[in-house]
Formats: structure tokens, sequence, C-alpha cells
């Protein structure tokens, strides 16, 4: 098997170093560990891992400059994704990584001590929530997601945490450009416009992901994120 450093070098121009590598090993081994009793994440085996989590989330690197250490949120992170790798290798990041289920926080918390993330926080709360809370609205440069839910429902949560010139990036599937034509509405309200849809394609895939980098152009109006599970369930479509 060709090793994440190798894939990372070739695809995106990384080069990690000894110590990031051996951060990345433990991150996989903790996450393979915790899952047998802990529901984290559906891929454990090592290539899942490796292209799946790791090359899957770094890929955000075509999308933006992280070594500037920008303020990231990481929206429904899960166990971590693409969050967790991100920091490993841009440690100069400031990352928050915002989760709704009690026992993936845990295993965040764990992760951050055991590898020694600084500038590295968890937020257990739902992103409705989040979106209204003091120091966190309108206080990034760079939002996150990854496999959360449908995007006119996602720049719901994603758009109010950013300020005005930040990014989000949603990244997304094969229905990635059928939903920036569902969440056109919603852009316009919470003030996001589509910059462009980046294709990725990872080694072994047959399907290609998508990066969805959305500008926050303009406030969002203070009655947005709707209550918890009004995004979703009524999106502004
Ligand atoms: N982003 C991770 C990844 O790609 O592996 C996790 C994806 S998982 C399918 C979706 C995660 O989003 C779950 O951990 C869930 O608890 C979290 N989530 C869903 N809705 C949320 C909300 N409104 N606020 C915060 N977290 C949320």
């Amino acid at each position: 098997m060709t090793t994440l450093n190798q894939q990372a070098a070739q695809l995106f121009g990384l080069q990690l170093t000894a110590t990031q590598a051996e951060q990345l090993a433990l991150y996989a081994r903790d996450l393979a560990d915790w899952n047998t009793h802990t529901n984290l994440t559906a891929i454990v085996d090592e290539t899942g891992i490796q292209v799946k989590h790791f090359l899957d989330s770094l890929s955000v690197v075509t999308a933006c400059d992280f070594t500037t250490g920008p303020k990231v949120i990481d929206i429904g992170t899960g166990a971590g994704f693409p969050g967790v790798p991100l920091r490993i290798v841009f440690p100069q990041i400031q990352l928050t990584l915002l989760e709704a289920t009690g026992k993936k926080v845990a295993f965040l918390d764990h992760i951050i001590n055991q590898l020694h993330l600084d500038h590295t926080e968890t937020l257990h709360a739902r992103a409705e929530d989040a979106g209204h809370m003091t120091g966190q609205r309108a206080a990034y440069d760079v939002v996150l997601a990854r496999a959360v839910t449908r995007l006119p429902a996602l720049v719901e949560y994603m758009l109010p945490m950013a300020k005005i010139g930040g990014l989000c990036i949603a990244m997304k599937g094969s229905t990635a450009q059928t939903e920036v034509q569902d969440a056109k509405r919603a852009l316009n309200i919470l003030g996001g416009r589509v910059k462009s849809v980046e294709s990725v394609q990872l080694p072994g895939l047959d399907d290609l992901h998508y990066l969805v980098i959305i500008e926050k152009v303009a406030h969002t109006p203070p009655s947005y994120p709707r209550k918890p599970g009004i995004p979703a369930r009524q999106p502004l479509s």
C-alpha cells in the first residue's frame, strides 16, 4: 500500500513530518479501539481510514490556505473529520470541534489529550444553538462540515458561524450540484454566495467527492439558525 505520506504529497503537495505521521497513526489506532465499544464510524480498516477519513479530510487544503493560522470550526465533526487530521497537519490553526453527541465528544477530548493538540477545543452542542452563542456566532474564518445534512439545511448551520469574508466548505458526494441548486434561496437569506464547486478524486474510489465553497458576503439575520431540528425539517428551499 502506498503510504499516507506519499499520497498526501502526491495529491495535495503536503509534506508530513514524522511527528504528524505518528499522531495520525495513534489517532487511527484509538479510533479503531474505541469503536469496539462506542459507535464512532463504520470505517475502521487501515486503507479505509487512510483514504476515506484522512486523505478526504485533507482534501480541503485545495480550497483554502491553512498555513496562515485561521480560526476554524468543524460542524458535526463526529469522530473528528475533517477537523482533527487538518489540525495535525496544520498545527497553526485554532480549531473548534462541534458535535451534538456526548460519547463522540468524549472520544474527541481523549484524542486532544493523547495527541497534545493545543489551540483545539470541543463544543458539545447543536449547531442551531451554537450559532447564537457569543464567541461562536460570526467568529470563524473557515467553517467545515462533512456528511452532516443536505446543503439547504447545512448552510443554516454554517453561515451564522462564519465571519464576513470567511469561507464555508461543505464536503459532499455526487449530489453536490443538485444540493447547490436547492440551497439558492437559503444562501440568499443567510448571506452566502457559492464561490466554486471543486471535485476531488481519491485513490481507489470510483466516485468523485466535491467541495462546495461558499463565501459569507453579508450578515446572517439574527433569527437564524432557527430552533434545533427546524432547519433539517423545514429547509429554506
Ligand atoms: N463529520 C463526520 C464525518 O464525516 O465522519 C461525522 C459525520 S456523521 C454522519 C454526522 C455527525 O453530525 C454526527 O456525529 C451527528 O451527531 C452530528 N450532527 C448532526 N446534526 C447536528 C447538529 N445539528 N449539530 C451538531 N452536530 C450534529
